[in-house]
């Protein structure tokens, strides 16, 4: 199944955190990282007393359910020693579950697609970068949405060597 993951790093060396993010991804034996977008800063959302952030998006293919994914996901974030402080408090590694194909779940530890990701520019813009031809299942299409998502305070990064 093909699903999009937001990454997310604002603590330590994030572009180096966000590579071995991707690593990690791609040598899972249930995932094949299919594509991610370049890099991009931007401000912190939630509290502004904390660094600027950097993010990127993947494309991957799993056989994984959303909910071992999710496991998956969390299980890469504390390798990279994420620690849980306050809400949208800093963080080396954020890894989210933005859409998995055909699914549409509301529960209390996992909701998809992502409840923000429509309303965050460092999630749009990426996306539509790696898959520009996307359509959520309600009809919405990305090409939309980047149109409505202000694109001033992102700033996009060098590609560098992944993998
Ligand atoms: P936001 O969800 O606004 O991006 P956050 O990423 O900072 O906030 P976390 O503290 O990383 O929030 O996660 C809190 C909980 O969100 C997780 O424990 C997880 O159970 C739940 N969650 C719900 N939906 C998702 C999803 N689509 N992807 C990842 N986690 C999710
Ligand atoms: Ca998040
Ligand atoms: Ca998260």
């Amino acid at each position: 199944m093909i699903s999009y993951i937001g990454i997310g790093s604002n603590l330590g060396d994030s572009k180096q955190t966000i590579r071995s993010a991707l690593q990690n991804l791609n040598a899972h034996s249930s995932i094949v990282l299919e594509s991610h977008s370049h890099f991009y800063q931007s401000k912190p959302h939630g509290p502004q007393d904390q660094p600027d952030y950097l993010n990127a998006v993947a494309k991957i293919n799993t056989s994984l359910s959303p909910l071992h994914l999710l496991h998956a996901l969390q299980a890469i974030e504390n390798e990279h020693d994420r620690v849980r402080t306050k809400h949208w408090g800093p963080r080396t590694l954020d890894l989210d579950i933005l859409v998995y194909e055909g699914q549409t779940l509301n529960t209390d530890h996992l909701t998809i697609p992502h409840p923000y990701m429509r309303e965050r520019p460092f999630v749009i813009h990426p996306m539509y970068e790696i898959s520009p031809d996307f359509v959520f299942d309600d009809g919405q299409s990305l090409a939309e949405l980047v149109t409505l998502s202000p694109k001033d305070e992102l700033n996009k990064l060098e590609p560098i060597d992944v993998l």
